[in-house]
């Protein structure tokens, strides 16, 4: 594989992934002095940060404007008091019901052919519209022991042909659990495909380094990685470059948004965004809209919105480029396809 090499060798000399997760930034005081921005401007409560504590790398705090407290991609990850504020709609802290696949630690069965693990407790970033912000992740993290329960529901079930390495954010593991993990899967004959839904590589795009793209290539199932991308500023050299490399050793990337009102839900922005992922060879999947969890209402865009956005992509681009609008609903075997 003689073109990622070459590239390997600039990430090297960047810092590991491990320091940029063990140095995230986690107070607003520090957030708003490095962009620029007064924090009298915005009191930010304690409750709020208990709720869901601020978390956000350092490599993509520099792709934030400063003094703009307007940024899309600060408010991904900007906390707010009106996080506080119940909507009678959207007050359920599991609206998908999930708890009901999830027969054990670490699992949620809930689509034919396909099981999700939550191989990551944590992600490199707290996004304030997170539908899994209420999610018990301690209580879904399975050590070892756990880990082969998993594998033995797995190695039970022949429908099954796909593991979706989920989380939190499955990359946040280490790359030995990761290949541990994979290896043991490996020796299921059913399954075919290898899925890894990750924001990661978005976030700290020094976490693309040798050994996942070894493991990734050196697996024997086919691999799918679905990135997490909303707006086509968080698209710097360094993420294309790691996005470049992903793309030699996995044989499918996909991108899911989440439709954000105030951050993307424009289709010039929606249009770009597919055309940058696409130089990286990365295509459009989901476009997804907003679960209703608790303290995210002011992301919401409603569903005519969506659609709209969707046909005005349509006029200006190819039709590869242009994501399926979709919404999760409890209880049904699959994601709903809106348009
Ligand atoms: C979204 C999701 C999947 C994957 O669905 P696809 O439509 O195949 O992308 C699988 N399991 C769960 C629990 C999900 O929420
Ligand atoms: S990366 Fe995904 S799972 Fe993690 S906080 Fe963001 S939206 Fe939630």
């Amino acid at each position: 594989m003689p073109s990622p090499n070459i590239k390997l060798r600039d990430v090297a000399a960047a810092e590991k992934w491990q320091q940029i997760l063990a140095d995230l930034v986690t107070d607003p005081k520090e957030l708003l002095q490095i962009l620029d921005l007064d924090p009298g401007q915005l009191p930010i409560s304690e409750r709020v940060l208990k709720a869901f504590p601020l978390k956000v790398p350092r490599p993509f705090l520099s792709r934030i404007e400063k003094g703009n407290w307007q940024d899309p991609l600060l408010k991904q990850i900007l906390p707010l008091n009106r996080e506080l504020l119940q909507d009678t709609d959207s007050c359920d802290p599991d609206p998908l019901q999930e708890a009901e696949f999830n027969p054990m630690p670490g699992l949620l069965h809930k689509y034919q052919g396909r099981i999700l693990l939550t191989v990551a407790p944590h992600c490199a970033v707290h996004c304030r519209y997170c539908f899994r912000r209420h999610f018990d992740y301690r209580g879904n993290t399975p050590d070892r022991r756990a880990w082969e329960n998993v594998i033995d529901y797995i190695r039970q079930d022949e429908t099954i042909s796909e593991v979706i390495f989920s989380g939190g954010d499955p990359l946040a593991a280490g790359d030995r659990q990761l290949i541990w993990l994979t290896r043991q899967l490996e020796a299921i004959p059913h399954l075919q495909r290898l899925r890894i839904h990750t924001r990661t590589p978005i976030m700290i795009p020094q976490r693309v380094n040798a050994p996942l793209l070894d493991w990734l290539d050196s697996t024997r199932f086919k691999t799918i990685v679905v990135v997490h991308c909303n707006h086509p500023a968080e698209i710097d050299q360094s993420v294309t470059d790691s996005l470049s490399m992903l793309a030699t050793v996995v044989d499918t990337m996909l991108n899911q948004s989440v439709l954000l009102k105030g951050i993307n839900d424009n289709s010039k922005d929606l249009s770009r965004l597919s055309e940058m992922l696409f130089s990286s060879n990365v295509l459009p999947y989901y476009l997804h809209l907003l679960d209703p969890v608790q303290g995210v209402a002011h992301f919401d865009v409603e569903l005519s919105r969506g659609r709209q956005l969707i046909r005005e992509m349509q006029e200006v681009l190819p039709g590869y480029l242009v994501p399926k609008l979709v919404r999760e609903e409890a209880g049904k075997a699959s994601k709903t396809l809106i348009l």
